[in-house]
């Protein structure tokens, strides 16, 4: 995990923003109404990158079919009743191991280079920022972008995108203490969940704990100013916690290909939109983010106006 600064908008960046300890823990007594951070959360794989991550230098570099390597990692994982991210973690470096290639953590930050991103993701931070500077007529509206995936950190962190998010929750290697790199942190499909309540609650910080009660007006990213963005079955309980919240859900697909599994999800009422995954401005994708984003802009302003008449009728 990587902790990134807090990209204000309207106001100077300020720097080691993730923690906001103070803020997320106090009650609403402040001067200034608090709750106007938008968070955007993506998926990696098939989300922001046509395949998965371990595709574009992990396995060729091992000498593997990456079609092989997912069917026996999800063969193994049925047979032995184990998680499934746990096994491709694992079969990853025994068959490295088996093919007398070592990888260690520097290694994998320079697969990082190699992955493709979908057309259009170099700038879409950049621009939805500058979308959100344009729309947000109430100061202090802060965009903060997160990347919530079960590839690996390490890889990720070798990606030209990797300083956009403010913070990154992806699973993770031990490189030292044993034979073969061993999972540091799994991030399942259901796992995910944990993180948006991280974000929500602004325990960021992985070595506190997420379980402790929060009242609603103390979390300092309410639900309602999220969207959520991915591509398919594995992103079913990230998107309905946070639609169930009151937040929002985008789900892509590869441009040209098939969109049967967003239409399904569309159908299930999981997601708000779905659009190819191109992240160019004037795409579908950009437009339907941004109409979204002007929703949880209008809402921001009429909760902050309700927040300081609640203020002047309290004596
Ligand atoms: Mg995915």
């Amino acid at each position: 995990m990587a902790e990134r600064e807090t990209r204000g908008l309207g106001e100077p960046a300020s720097k080691g923003g993730a923690k906001k300890k103070s803020s997320a823990k106090t009650p609403a007594r402040k001067a200034q109404f608090a709750k106007k951070t938008i968070a955007l959360i993506y998926d990696f794989d098939g989300t922001l990158s046509p395949r998965p991550m371990q595709e574009y230098a992990f396995l060729p570099q091992i000498g593997i079919d990456p079609a092989e390597f997912w069917a026996e990692s999800n063969r193994m994982a049925k047979e032995h009743k184990a998680d499934p991210l746990i096994t491709y973690m694992h079969l990853l470096y025994k068959k490295a191991k088996e093919a007398n290639v070592r990888i260690d953590r520097e290694d994998l930050v320079a697969q990082g280079r190699q992955v493709e991103l979908f057309e259009g993701v170099l700038d879409w931070f950049r621009e939805i920022e500058d979308y959100v500077k344009l729309r947000a007529e109430s100061h202090g509206i802060s965009l903060r972008h997160y990347l919530i995936s079960s590839g690996l950190t390490e890889i990720v962190e070798g990606t030209p995108i990797y300083d956009c998010f403010h913070n990154v929750f992806a699973s993770e290697y031990w490189f030292d203490a044993y034979d073969l790199p061993y999972p540091k942190r799994v991030i399942t499909d259901t796992g995910k969940t944990q993180y948006l309540f991280r974000i929500n609650k602004g325990v960021e910080d992985l070595g506190e704990t997420i379980n402790e009660h929060m009242d609603e007006d103390s979390r300092p990213i309410p639900f309602s100013n999220m969207i959520y963005f991915g591509d398919g079955d594995t992103d079913v309980p990230s998107m309905a916690v946070t639609r169930k919240n009151g937040g929002h859900a985008i789900a892509v697909y590869p441009p040209g290909g098939r969109r049967k599994k967003c239409v399904d999800l569309f159908n299930a009422g999981r997601i708000d939109f779905f659009a190819p995954a191109d992240y160019r401005r004037g795409s579908d994708l950009f437009r339907r983010t941004c109409l979204l984003i002007d929703r949880i802009l209008a809402s921001i302003r009429v909760e902050e106006e309700m927040w300081k008449v609640a203020r002047s009728v309290k004596g």
